[in-house]
């Protein structure tokens, strides 16, 4: 068995790295390309639990923009991440990788509930768990849940899959041919220089519980390997100010 780094890991999907070209929707060969990449870190050992986003069915946000009730919107876009989190149980199992699927709002015809407590066993008997639902509070992103779900089944670190960028760069790399790709940073830095990889209630919760996160391009095959194993993969941000 090659070494591992990392023993338990958050995987942070964000609904757009499960849309394909489109960009919107879920498409099931890209499923299957995402549940191939999770099955060979799972091969290796490896503890994985995702935490699934909706962007690609469903955002509060854009909802509240068009007058919508922010709260109501922001449930809807926790509804779309269950989607997301049965879609990817589906490409899972089609891989032969066990799986459970728990949300944080109630649906117990189709998946369990959250119970971190449950959810460790999981981890440990061996089987991918998916948190659907986010936090369960609207207000909230999966960045901040994949932190604190992160905390809370104490993962050795955060991955944050991105489509076809390979890590936190100084400004748009598509845009600007100066940008500058950062190897590690602080995510006290991540905040003052405004990057936007996360939202800044994740940002401040992963500082300050020192929960790192490693930014990576999971589009290349291989990449995701690569991290568990301590490869400098992508980006890491350290959790803390130093
Ligand atoms: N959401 C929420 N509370 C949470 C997590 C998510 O209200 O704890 C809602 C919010 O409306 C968000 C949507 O679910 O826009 C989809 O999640 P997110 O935008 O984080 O998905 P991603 O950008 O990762 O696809």
């Amino acid at each position: 068995m090659p070494e591992i780094k990392y023993n338990r890991v958050i995987l942070k999907v964000s609904g757009e790295a499960l849309a394909g070209d489109k960009g919107f929707g879920i498409n099931p060969p890209v499923i299957k390309q995402v549940a191939e990449q999770i099955k060979s870190i799972h091969d290796l050992g490896v503890q994985i639990a995702i935490v699934c986003g909706g962007g690609n069915i469903w955002r509060g946000e854009t909802g509240a923009e068009m007058g919508m009730d922010r709260a109501q919107a922001d449930y809807m876009g926790m509804m779309a991440t269950v989607m997301n989190g049965l879609a990817l149980q589906d490409g899972l199992e089609q891989l032969d990788v066990p799986t459970r699927v728990q949300t944080s709002i109630e649906m117990r015809q189709v998946a369990e509930p959250y119970i971190r407590r449950k959810a460790v066993r999981h981890l440990e008997k061996g089987r991918v768990v998916i948190f659907a639902g986010g936090t369960g509070n609207p207000y909230f992103s999966t960045d901040t849940t994949a932190v604190l779900r992160a905390a809370e089944i104490e993962a050795d670190v955060i991955l944050m899959a991105k489509n076809n960028v390979d890590g936190v760069y100084s400004a748009d790399p598509q845009k600007d041919p100066n940008a500058k790709k950062y190897d590690e940073l602080t995510q006290l830095e991540l905040i003052n220089k405004n990057l936007g990889v996360m939202d800044s209630t994740a940002s401040s919760l992963s500082m300050d519980n020192n929960i790192p996160l490693i930014v990576f391009n999971l589009n290349k095959p291989e990449n995701i390997r690569k991290v568990v194993q301590g490869d400098n993969i992508g980006t890491i941000i350290k959790g803390g100010t130093k």
